[in-house]
């Protein structure tokens, strides 16, 4: 790959290949450095011919399987299955890539035109009775194969796979199966596009005397009143059902009927009885996911998702929640009670309620811990922040990021790092892409230009990606980051060093973690970010140079359980109304508002606090985490143990901790059940208790 680089002039690799207009870039092998996406030479003309390209290939790949005279073996079958579409995922991992990162009107037409392609494509993969036929005869006699350990999971995966899609069924199940599945994405449309309508359009609280701004910051204002020319109210200040808007609202304005106004409109979105109301949507959703798990052979909705989680049963993940649910409410309590004290001590004659608690949360903070954010963030240049996660994957794991300005990037602000193990080996490639633009999807996500790979037993590296949205530079300051961004950051951060580390022969199983597993790997990176040591390496004050003081890193780690009892309570009630409305084992006709009430009862809601997502704007579990709301939880109970098993050895970079956990998780996670490679890493089952102490509840 070296020899590569060297054969590429320089001046090639700026100016690019434009002038040869003859090959689509994605139909040859990229002649760049580590044969990174040529991004310089790939044009919007070349995505559909590819796409098109890429699903005949690979239909052809599939034909070729079926079509093999040979007995079904692992190599012509599963292997040649798990090796197919590579054209296809080629210019699938650019194109979706670009459409988050840096879009445009013409991608998003490109998006729109590929999409029922692709789907369908996939629909002829997985409903294809020929190959579910050659690879279940595979499964049945994989005892006989004399296969490893890995090529057995494979075959099981594949197979599970093509039955939790209903390959089992007798045409008349397949049908029902096709038929659910149709109104299930139909009325998923239709709950999305009804919950954008009530957050975008149909509520605003517009201001127009300034008064009505007491309390709000410059900078809040300001917003508002560019919002408010958004909708047409120039010269006024419109705030919105949005969470960057609503929040600071709820926060800092001192008019408490005005909080009550635009928190109920949140709290009451899709639930009007107008043609917007999501109620009936929801149940239906219920009842034909109820009707769909049956046919597959499961008890309800939640035991169909869960089995194949770490969680297994829906009865592990209704226990682990309560058992947190009981500290989290007492804590939750005692500020709720310190909060009342202060609007008793201020004189308000009233009880606080739902839209009170962000202001008065706000009061018991500066009062608790005297610690504000702009105090925090001129030790949080970017550039030192970035340094701070590169160091401590040193520490751990050994590795190197050395910046390359050699290789062609999306956009000029994307940098490019090689990562190498002991300074020498390549392990692959990470891209930073830290700032907003117009054409950036919103939000922090970690993503792949190429995942790892074996071809032909050869290693083919990742090149890992991170996209974001942090604060910008301005003319004055380098970009200062909040604590919230610094987390992000390393968040994001471990999701890539999980996609750097991968290591397996087959794309089934290699990284492919079970989703309550999936957050392990990033969330733990957040541990480190707030250590005293970590803090003392990277925060230094941008025009000092001077370490945080230690005051401040004291301050910045108490404050760090602050307020956890009110979002710990918000996101267990929503998760378990997630389980709770899939918990029908047949279908049925129930009151939606009284079953969520009901719901809530069951878990001694108070009446202060509402879940994080009431079920008319529960879109999590319309979309794709549908009794899987309490997988971040879940993967916090990982890795809060997790980062215990540095502590204990009394330090946080321990080696041969930070070996197991790269080898057993990192590396080979996908490689088992979650609990067994959990048990290889750790030695142990992990403990709740770590948890409940990061969260102050213990
Ligand atoms: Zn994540």
């Amino acid at each position: 790959m070296r020899k590569l680089f060297l054969l590429i002039p320089l001046a090639a690799m700026v100016y690019g290949f434009t002038t040869i207009k003859t090959d689509n870039p994605f139909f040859s092998e990229y002649k760049t450095p580590f044969k990174v996406p040529p991004f310089n030479e790939i044009k919007l003309e070349h995505y559909v011919p590819a796409f098109e390209k890429g699903i005949e290939e690979q239909q052809n790949e599939i034909d070729a399987i079926i079509s093999n005279p040979e007995q079904p073996n692992f190599s012509n079958t599963i292997l040649a299955l798990d090796k197919s579409g590579r054209l296809l995922s080629k210019v699938s991992s650019v194109f979706y890539s670009l459409n988050g990162a840096e879009t445009s009107p013409e991608m998003q037409a490109i998006a729109r035109q590929v999409a029922p392609k692709v789907t369908a494509h996939r629909d002829n993969i997985n409903l294809n009775d020929k190959l579910f036929k050659r690879i279940k005869a595979v499964y049945d006699n994989r005892a006989n194969l004399n296969l490893d350990s890995l090529q057995l999971r494979t075959v099981e995966k594949y197979y599970d796979d093509f039955v939790r899609n209903g390959a089992n069924l007798d045409d008349n199940g397949k049908a029902k199966l096709r038929d659910i599945n149709q109104k299930l994405s139909q009325l998923g449309l239709k709950f999305g596009e009804n919950l954008l309508d009530e957050t975008n359009k149909n509520f605003i609280l517009i201001i127009d005397k300034p008064k009505d701004l007491d309390g709000l910051s410059k900078d809040i204002i300001d917003a508002a009143a560019i919002t408010a020319k958004q909708y047409g109210y120039e010269g006024k200040w419109v705030f919105t059902l949005q969470k960057p808007s609503m929040i600071p609202f709820l926060q800092y304005s001192t008019k408490r009927d005005l909080r009550e106004k635009l928190y109920t409109g949140y709290v009451m979105r899709c639930n009007n009885n107008d043609k917007f109301d999501n109620k009936a949507i929801l149940l239906e959703i219920a009842n034909l996911r109820t009707q769909k798990a049956k046919l597959l052979g499961y008890e309800t909705y939640n035991h169909y998702v869960i089995s194949n989680n770490m969680a297994k049963t829906p009865d592990a993940v209704y226990s682990f929640l309560n058992e947190v649910m009981t500290p989290a409410l007492e804590a939750a309590i005692r500020d709720r009670d310190a909060m009342q004290a202060i609007i008793d001590r201020e004189g308000g004659s009233f009880k606080l309620a739902p839209w009170d608690w962000w202001f008065y949360a706000e009061k018991l903070k500066k009062e608790k811990y005297n610690l504000d954010e702009a105090e925090l963030k001129p030790y949080f240049k970017l550039e030192n922040v970035r340094n701070g996660m590169f160091y401590v994957a040193s520490q751990l794991y050994g590795i190197t990021f050395t910046k390359r300005t050699d290789l062609p990037v999306y956009h000029p602000e994307v940098e490019v790092f090689e990562v190498k193990d002991d300074g020498s080996n390549h392990v692959g490639l990470l891209y930073l892409d830290y700032h907003p633009r117009p054409g950036k999807r919103v939000g922090a996500w970690c993503g792949r230009f190429r995942q790892q790979t074996y071809e032909n037993g050869e290693k083919i590296t990742p090149i890992v990606t991170i996209v974001a949205n942090l604060t910008r530079p301005t003319e004055t300051t380098p970009a200062l980051l909040t604590w919230d961004e610094v987390e992000t950051l390393f968040h994001e951060f471990g999701h890539a060093l999980h996609g750097l580390f991968t290591d397996g022969p087959y794309d089934r199983i290699a990284g492919n973690v079970p989703r309550d597993m999936v957050e392990l790997p990033s969330q733990i990176m957040e541990h480190w970010a707030s250590q005293p040591q970590v803090l003392r390496y990277y925060a230094k004050h941008y025009q000092t140079g001077e370490s945080m003081p230690d005051e401040l890193i004291a301050k910045l780690q108490r404050s760090s359980t602050f307020n956890q009892g009110f979002a710990t309570v918000e996101y267990i009630a929503a998760a378990i109304l997630d389980l709770d409305w899939h918990s029908f084992t047949e279908p049925k006709q129930v009151d939606v508002l009284e079953f969520e009430q009901q719901s809530m009862k069951q878990i001694n809601l108070i009446p202060e606090i509402y879940p994080r997502y009431r079920t008319s704007y529960f879109n999590h579990i319309v979309g794709g985490y549908a009794s899987g709301y309490y997988v971040y939880l879940w993967a916090e109970v990982l890795d809060s143990d997790a980062f215990n098993a540095f502590v204990e050895t009394g330090d946080i970079f321990n080696r041969q901790v930070s070996a197991k956990f790269r080898k057993y998780i990192l590396a080979e996670g996908g490689n088992n059940d979650g609990m067994i490679q959990y048990l290889k890493f750790r030695g142990k089952a992990p403990s709740i208790d770590p948890l409940l102490q990061n969260r102050g509840f213990k």
